[in-house]
Parts: C-alpha cells; sequence; structure tokens
C-alpha cells in the first residue's frame, strides 16, 4: 500500500512519501545507523559512551559548537549524548525534548543468523540488535539534526536530543540521571520518546498509529512465610510452602477491578471501529454507561484486553525449602504488577495483603535501586496520562496521514515502562511515538534477529525530519 501510494504520488505530483528521500539524507542515515549498530552498547560489555562519543563526533563535524553537544554521565561506560540545536532567537518558546535510549539487550552470535552487531542488508530488512529498539530511532534523530544544521535551518524554539544509557536494565539509567544532575541541560515544555507507540502494520499495510500517552507503573513485590522447620517425618499443619502456595492460589483467582482512563477510552473507541464484530459489540457494551460485565469478562481472556482495563499482579518466581526431606524454613514467591495510571505501588501492596488475607505471609516491596526489601512501597501514584496537546497531535496527524494513509492515530496507554516515567515524573509532559513502522508479527525487540524494513526506515527519516521542523515553526510540504 504504501509502495502504491508512493508510485501514484510520483505519477501525478511530487513524491510524497520515502521515496522522495534523496540519496545524500539516505546515505547519511543508513551510515549513522551502522555505525550505532556496530558500536556494542549492552550493559555486559558494551558502552554507551562510545555510541554517545561517535555520535557527537557526526555532529561537531555536521558544525554544531561544541558547547551545544556534551557527553556525560555517571562513570566511564555510561555516557549521554545532549545536543541542541538552538533557536533563531532566544528567549521565545521552551524547548523541546527527545529521548531515546543508545542501550541495547544482549544478544548472542550463536542464536543469531547474522552478526547481531553487524548492519545486514537483506529481503528488504536491515539486521541487527537495536534496529526495531531503539537504535533505529536513535539515528533518525542525529541524521535530523545534522541535516538541519547542514541547511541552515533555525527552529523557533530550541530541539534537544538526549540519547541515553541503561533503559533496558543497568543501574545508570540516562534519562534519570540527567534529570538529577542536569535538568537545566534537558528542560523543556515537552517531550518525544521514540521507545513507545509507533505504527504497526501488517504486511507492510499500516493498520494504526499509536501514541503513547500513558504508562502503567511497574512494581515487584516478596511474598515470604517462615517456620522453624523440622524433620519432613513428622509433618505439621504449618508450612511455610502452603502457606505461599495458598497466597498464590488466591491471587490467581482475584482480578484487580475494571477501570478505564482518558487514553484507554480514546484507544477502544477506535480499536471498536476496526475489530471483529463480536469484539467489537463486547467493547462497545464495556464503554457504555454502566459498563456490561459479560462483555468485560470476555474481553479480560485477551491478555492484551486485560492488561488495558486492570492493574495486573502475577507469580514470577518461586523458591522454597532446603533439603527433600526437611520441613521448609523458608518460602518465597515473586509477584510482578502492572499499577494503572493513579495508583501507587504501597496501594497495590495493600491490596495483595488484602489477597493474601494471611498474616503469616508478609508482602514486602522490592526496591527499584538495588533490590532492596521494603515493608512499605512508594506512596506517590503513578502519572495520570498525558493531556493530548493539539500542537503536538495535530502535525503528527497531517503527517501520519500522509506517510501511512487510512491508519488512524490513537491513544495508547503502554502495559510496559519506558523512561517516559522519569520525564512525565519530573513535569515534562512525554509522547511515545516511534516513526518506524512494525508488522504487527514481526515484532523482535529484544529477540534474535531483530530486524526492520529498509523501507520502514527511510519513511521514519522522513517522517522526523517534518515533523520536527512542524513542532518548531519550520515549513512542512
Ligand atoms: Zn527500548
Amino acid at each position: 500500500m504504501k509502495t502504491a501510494s508512493c508510485l501514484l504520488a510520483a505519477l501525478v505530483a511530487a513524491p510524497l512519501c520515502a521515496a522522495s528521500l534523496d540519496e545524500s539524507a539516505r546515505a547519511l542515515s543508513r551510515d549513522i545507523l551502522r555505525e550505532l549498530i556496530e558500536i556494542n552498547t549492552t550493559d555486559s560489555v558494551g558502552s554507551t559512551t562510545a555510541a554517545a562519543e561517535a555520535m557527537r563526533s557526526r555532529l561537531l563535524a555536521a558544525g554544531f559548537p561544541a558547547a551545544d553537544v556534551a557527553v556525560l554521565g555517571p562513570n566511564a561506560r555510561k555516557g549521554n549524548l545532549v545536543a541542541r540545536l538552538r533557536a533563531a532567537q532566544a528567549g521565545g518558546r521552551k524547548p523541546i525534548l527527545i529521548i531515546a535510549h543508545l542501550d541495547v539487550v544482549e544478544a548472542r552470535r550463536a542464536d543469531w543468523t547474522t552478526d547481531p552487531f553487524r548492519l545486514v542488508e537483506k529481503d528488504g530488512y536491515f539486521y541487527g540488535r537495536g534496529t526495531q529498539d531503539m537504535k533505529g530511532s536513535d539515528a533518525i534523530l542525529v541524521a535530523t539534526l545534522i541535516r538541519f544544521q547542514r541547511e541552515g535551518y533555525r527552529p523557533d524554539r530550541d530541539i534537544i536530543v538526549a540519547l541515553t544509557a541503561d533503559e533496558e536494565g543497568g543501574t545508570s539509567n540516562g534519562v534519570n540521571w540527567l534529570l538529577r544532575n542536569h535538568r537545566d541541560l534537558i528542560d523543556a515544555e515537552f517531550a518525544l520518546n521514540p521507545d513507545s507507540g509507533g505504527v504497526t502494520t501488517l504486511d507492510g499495510k499500516a493498520l494504526d498509529v499509536e501514541v503513547a500517552c500513558a504508562e502503567k507503573l511497574y512494581a515487584d513485590f516478596e511474598l515470604k512465610a517462615t517456620n522453624p522447620g523440622g524433620h519432613s517425618s513428622l509433618p505439621v499443619p504449618d508450612n511455610a510452602i502452603y502457606h505461599v502456595a495458598d497466597a498464590l492460589a488466591r491471587l490467581e483467582h482475584t482480578a484487580f477491578p475494571f477501570e478505564l482512563n482518558a487514553v484507554t477510552r480514546a484507544y477502544f473507541a477506535r480499536l471498536a471501529e476496526v475489530e471483529s464484530p463480536q469484539n467489537a459489540a463486547d467493547i462497545r457494551a464495556m464503554l457504555a454507561e454502566p459498563p456490561g460485565q459479560a462483555a468485560i469478562e470476555r474481553l479480560s481472556r485477551v491478555p492484551q484486553f486485560n492488561a488495558l482495563v486492570r492493574t495486573t499482579c502475577v507469580a514470577t518466581r518461586l523458591e522454597a525449602g532446603h533439603a527433600n526431606n526437611a520441613l521448609p524454613q523458608t518460602a518465597r514467591a515473586i509477584v510482578n504488577c502492572r499499577i494503572l495510571p493513579g495508583h501507587s505501588a504501597e496501594e497495590v501492596r495493600l491490596d495483595l495483603v488484602r489477597i493474601v488475607a494471611d498474616p503469616a505471609v508478609s508482602v514486602r516491596h522490592i526496591g527499584d535501586l538495588n533490590g532492596q526489601l521494603e515493608d512499605h512501597a512508594p506512596a506517590e501514584k503513578s502519572p495520570a496520562p498525558v493531556v493530548l496537546r493539539a500542537d503536538v497531535m495535530a502535525p503528527l496527524e497531517r503527517l501520519a496521514a500522509r506517510f501511512w494513509p487510512g491508519a488512524p492515530v490513537v491513544p495508547d496507554m503502554e502495559t510496559g515502562a519506558s523512561d517516559s516515567r522519569f520525564t512525565n515524573a519530573a513535569g515534562i509532559p512525554t509522547f511515545g511515538f516511534s516513526a518506524l513502522a512494525i508488522d504487527r508479527d514481526d515484532v523482535r525487540a529484544h529477540g534474535k534477529d531483530e530486524r526492520l524494513r529498509v523501507d520502514s526506515y527511510y519513511d521514519g527519516v522522513a517522517f522526523y525530519y517534518d515533523y520536527l521542523k512542524a513542532l518548531t515553526g519550520g515549513a512542512v510540504k
């Protein structure tokens, strides 16, 4: 469909999509992608500093003043790049910020068909660790800054790009570190994060264009029971394993309450237009006032829907006992929760205490930073959904109609969590939007043979160039 519309456009008028990307822009963006993929930025042996420095060199070579391109971080291996394209005049509107992580998930050569740390182009795809998550977007941002600088484009507000460490793992999250140590460098009116949201395609045909406006909050809890133990030939009723097993069984059979917010409501309303007749009818019943309980029950059987309409808590690990012939002295389970916006981890811990309903089982929060056990979880409520702003959404909708015709722009809540949680919590409303179209059944982020359609990549390059101009007073075709 994309190809067809490009062809058609080429016949009747100026080409409207990525086909219009000139050869020098293609070569530049491909070259940057190659360099980033081939610098290992895993937590185990890689360095985001190396990638940040490589991008800094490119920006300096393109003419950025050294004062506007910094590489900084808490240690030698976890550097972050902050680059600023200055507005034509100082003192105007507040800057906009785009955050994107440089680190990638581990990848073993033996698991892959190609070398994960080489950019390989074959069969219409770019292969390499990070092509989807998210060096493709990192490269797009650097290429866009370089093209702006080369052509002398001056925005009406500063554009700040922060390429950062430790989103996927590690203990040196770059966005968090920058907010705490160099807030002035990245302070902005709002932020974009291409790590979430995005264009979903099926066989290359765009289905929808999702903008992440809310995220669930992540929290781990430990359920634990202890006993004096003893010889297993003389069992007693009070058994640590039974306590924890019974607690988990109660959790298994207890669903958290159904709850929609402005974003999930809008998402489901749009979804009802494209879903199967049964699902569409159920979605409409669910959105009605009062919501239809049978419809909610049916929809909740679909994991993706269930995760959107309630907080979820699920057992993920279990360990207990110390010998085959001894009564267990301890039993512990880890429960992972994904919490709806507007609720706190402590609220959910208290819910778990109520569900477990057994004073012999302790429910403690596992700290985010170094896994320490806490009797109470943080009481801050996770940020409410970001309010959709016309100055962000209108140009996005206009461009989306050109790049992915027929695919509706849909606000979306992420069931996972991205670095947007830090910027949102710091008062910088953040919109998740990747311009890389990925087939619904070809999501390979974190997996093996990660790949991205070559066309999707160049569309993304063309899109972000236009979008950042549209957000900063530039002329867009
Ligand atoms: Zn990511």
